[in-house]
């Protein structure tokens, strides 16, 4: 078996199924794609030859997203989900270079890198208030060069780093050639939008993902957009036909008709965000604010109350093994926050 020692000593993603009754471990929209739009999709999936290859490298969709997001197509990449993209930058930019991130922080950048080149894999923890060591950063970045994962909006912490403060990492880093990868997988939650960075700096790309305020996680869609000289170069690495027909043709239809739902969507979460951390104050329950559609409860035993929740239903996330006493909890509908709630309060109160 010619399996390389890097690959076995990988850990593998974390993540187990369970049965539960509401579902709020994975940070996905609550929300199916509507009725009326799925039986659109259905008709005109009907008129797709699925005998035929798709797009090369989804041309159509970087041409619709170019027009949606005022951005040159040559400039952007589409990708089977956008964790697919990130792997594209470690491939391009981070080896036999370096990998640099945070921690803790999404965890693909650094398992990437660990696959592809474990030697180059750099992570600086976050404060404990989960704020940038910018000092330790700065010197990270004065090493080499390479490409330096920032997810922003945090996770999963779900905080937002100040701009001023990526921006003075961004200047540190095109000193030294490094690219940055902003992740933007829940801006629309925290209403923030680096494209005007991404305008300014050509050394910066932001990934962004239709799986969370889009709804789409099932369909595995994601993109970045940069300045079109990286972004050429990185098309390279693409897979050939790797977006499919049934996701095209999603895409295409949610891009035409869909922005209603996903506006809908994205100010519920904001408006239950709000009242779920007024009832964590309420109950006197720990919890890290966050400006994404989750956010973190702390626990002194996060096993027991991980385990208490299940057995009433409720499925979060156990993130104890990242941060002390940490369990990540998605923001669902009103009745599957107040289940939750009512959960916690019932646990509580034993
Ligand atoms: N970035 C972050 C910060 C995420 O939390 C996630 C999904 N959990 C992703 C990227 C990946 O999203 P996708 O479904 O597009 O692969």
């Amino acid at each position: 078996m010619s399996i390389r020692p890097e690959i076995k000593a990988l850990g593998a993603y974390k993540f187990e199924a369970k049965a539960y009754q509401v579902k709020l471990d994975q940070n996905e929209s609550p929300y199916d794609l509507p009725q009326a739009l799925k039986e659109k999709l259905l008709e005109r999936l009907l008129n797709i030859p699925f005998n035929r290859y798709p797009d090369l490298k989804a041309e159509s969709l970087s041409d619709l997203l170019a027009q949606k997001l005022g951005w040159p197509a040559k400039g952007i990449l589409v990708g089977p989900g956008s964790n697919t993209l990130l792997r594209r930058f470690v491939e391009g930019c981070g080896i036999g270079q370096r990998v640099l991130t945070l921690h803790p922080t999404f965890s693909v950048y650094s398992l990437d890198a660990n696959t592809l080149d474990p030697i180059s894999l750099s992570e600086v923890p976050l404060n404990d208030d989960f704020s940038l060591p910018l000092k330790t950063l700065k010197a990270e970045l004065a090493q080499g060069t390479g490409v330096f994962f920032i997810a922003n909006p945090a996770a999963p912490s779900g905080n937002l780093h100040p701009e001023a403060e990526v921006i003075s990492l961004i200047e540190a880093a095109k000193e030294h050639s490094w690219t940055v990868v902003i992740d933007e997988a829940y801006h629309q939650f925290s209403g923030t939008d680096y494209k005007n960075i991404v305008k300014r700096y050509p050394n910066v790309i932001s990934v962004r993902t239709f799986s969370k305020a889009y709804g789409l996680a099932g369909i595995r869609l994601g993109y970045c957009f940069g300045h079109p000289e990286i972004i050429g170069e990185l098309r390279k690495t693409l897979t050939p036909f790797g977006i499919s027909s049934l996701q095209l043709e999603t895409l295409k239809l949610v891009l035409s008709e869909g922005d209603e739902f996903v506006e809908r969507y994205i100010a519920e979460v904001k408006s239950e965000r709000e009242r779920i951390f007024k009832a964590l104050d309420a109950l006197a329950i720990p919890y890290k604010p966050s400006v994404t559609n989750f956010f973190l409860i702390l626990s002194d035993e996060p096993a027991k109350l991980y385990q208490a929740l299940l057995d009433k239903g409720i499925l979060v996330r156990r993130q104890d093994h990242l941060i002390q006493g940490a369990l990540r909890v998605s923001i669902g509908t009103p009745s599957e926050n107040d289940a939750f709630l009512s959960a916690l309060a019932a646990i509580k109160a034993f």
